[in-house]
């Protein structure tokens, strides 16, 4: 049980993608502690039971709901069904993300285009059927999933590094347009997180890469999740159109 103190974020709602492991379960739970209800979003209806199953443990309140974010229609059934059920979002994180990898001279165009429809094209999907809601409540917060490979790109990641470069312009124009209605749009760039996204990796490649973080660790969902959670807290009332690194300090 969380002390009523850590409870910043009490009586609020929220919404993150990608939510049924890695990133997006670690930030919906620290989410839930924080008090807020949290709506669990991933590909498949029940892809969230085990992040439901661990905040009720928790005693936090989460629904789970099925999306798939590069799909419009797929993106307004999701916001009817969260209308349903709360007044408003106050909190909303664009997790979902996925990777197709290989060398660009040799990679398809339909690789290209599901990066981006997933990671870009989602983000803005969701953004979008939630901003208005936040912006007549006077009052939101955006949280956008990048990486910092779309800072420095990444050989062999052509499409992914796009997608994430993508939004960073989409965080910081959001952060121009809804400022005057007191949503904050911020993005945090995780750099190497061990999740099933980088299980594949090979001992050599993983080495090397540790070989570049000077905190001399791999970082860990809940490593992201406290950066978000912050995002989302009102102690970032102030912060808007901001990207923050979350890597050991791997690209500085
Ligand atoms: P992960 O373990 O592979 O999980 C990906 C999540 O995205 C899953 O919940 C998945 O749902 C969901 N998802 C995928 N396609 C979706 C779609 N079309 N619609 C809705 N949900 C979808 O990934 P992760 O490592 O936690 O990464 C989370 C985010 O952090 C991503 O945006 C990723 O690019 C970013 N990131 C990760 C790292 C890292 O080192 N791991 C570094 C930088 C940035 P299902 O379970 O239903 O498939």
């Amino acid at each position: 049980m969380t002390h009523p103190a850590d409870r910043t974020l009490q009586g609020r709602t929220a919404l993150v993608t990608g939510a049924s492991r890695g990133i997006g379960q670690a930030v919906a739970v620290a989410l839930a502690r924080a008090g807020a209800h949290v709506f669990c979003v991933a590909t498949s209806a029940a892809g969230c039971d085990a992040t439901l199953a661990r905040i009720q443990e928790l005693g936090g309140a989460a629904t789970g709901l099925q999306c798939d974010v590069a799909e419009e229609a797929s993106v307004e059934a999701l916001a009817a069904a969260v209308q349903a059920k709360a007044p408003r979002l106050d909190v909303l994180v664009n997790n979902a993300g996925i990777t197709r990898d290989g060398l660009f001279l040799r990679m398809s165009t339909a690789d290209f285009d599901r990066v981006l429809a997933v990671n870009l094209r989602g983000a803005f999907l969701v953004s979008r059927a939630f901003a208005r809601g936040m912006a007549k409540a006077r009052g939101g917060r955006m949280i956008n999933v990048g990486s910092v490979v779309g800072l420095t790109g990444n050989a062999g990641q052509a499409n992914y590094a796009a997608s994430k470069a993508g939004l960073v312009g989409l965080t910081k124009s959001l952060a121009q347009e809804l400022g005057s209605r007191n949503v904050t749009v911020n993005l945090v760039a995780p750099g190497f997180i061990s999740t099933d996204m980088t299980a594949q990796l090979a001992e050599e490649v993983r080495g090397q890469i540790l070989q570049k973080i000077p905190l001399a660790r791999l970082g860990t969902p809940e490593d992201v999740a406290g950066a978000v959670l912050f995002l989302a807290g009102d102690s970032a009332a102030y912060i808007t159109g901001q990207v923050l690194v979350v890597d050991g300090g791997m690209a500085m």
